[in-house]
């Protein structure tokens, strides 16, 4: 790993938010799951979350087309499986994390009126169904982007990208970005994984510690 490398990989991980996320309820398209992906790695999303369609397999990051709409943004966004979106919902809210449906409904509020600053996830639905009724209830608010045209709704990803980057902006404003929030091992283990990620895979099979990394980015010892 060069220094420049190695000094932009710190840079990113200073600036990841653990308490921002998405859960993607069944999004089905590849090219929606990518973008929305890539926009998490743009706004520090550290961990997302999904829900496969039809409780089938795992959602395939390998795909060309995947990869190819990414630009790589699955390596650095962590995407954790969860096999029913209301058992997500229940395990993210007993983390202390507010999930926000993007849905229509009685309660539902302009995506610009929540409190991104808090630990937040957003719940985003599939193409062609949205978040279903069950999970958006379960939610601590449903929200909306305001619609005006002859369409009802926007691309799931498009959607995704406009309440994440409000949430930028409301954690720029409010210091979020400006020191870590990743605790110091934390950070040391993800700069590890993300530097030598042909490495890391054997100390981790051998139970063994990752080796620290000078200045520079190479490895101690
Ligand atoms: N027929 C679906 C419905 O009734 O919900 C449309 C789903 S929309 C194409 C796919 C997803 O994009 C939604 O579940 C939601 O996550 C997001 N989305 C689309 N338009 C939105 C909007 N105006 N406000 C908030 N989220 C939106």
């Amino acid at each position: 790993m060069t220094p420049e490398r190695y000094a932009k990989i710190l840079r990113v991980l200073s600036k990841r938010q653990p308490t921002l996320t998405v859960l993607m309820d069944q999004v089905n398209k590849p090219h929606n799951l990518s973008a929305i992906v890539r926009t998490c790695d743009a706004v520090g999303v550290l961990t997302a979350h999904a829900v496969p369609p039809g409780g089938g397999k795992p959602l395939d990051f390998e795909g060309n087309t995947s990869q190819a709409t990414s630009g790589s943004a699955h390596k650095w966004v962590r995407v954790q499986m969860h096999a029913d979106t209301l058992g997500a919902v229940r395990e993210l809210q007993g983390q202390g994390v507010q999930v926000l449906a993007t849905h229509l409904s009685q309660r539902s509020v302009d995506y610009r009126e929540a409190d991104y600053t808090r630990p937040t996830c957003v719940l985003l639905g599939a193409e062609k169904w949205g978040v279903a009724d069950a999970a958006a209830d379960a939610a601590d608010g449903n929200i909306v982007i305001p619609m005006f045209g002859m369409v009802p709704s926007l691309n799931v990803s498009v959607a995704a990208a406009t309440i994440l980057f409000e949430a930028q902006r409301q954690r720029l404003a409010a210091g979020l970005y400006g020191a870590p929030q990743l605790s110091p091992e934390e950070l040391a283990r993800l700069a590890f994984e993300w530097g030598y990620p042909e490495l890391a895979p054997m100390y981790r099979e051998r139970g063994e510690a990752y080796p620290a990394l000078d200045d520079q980015g190479q490895m101690l010892g």
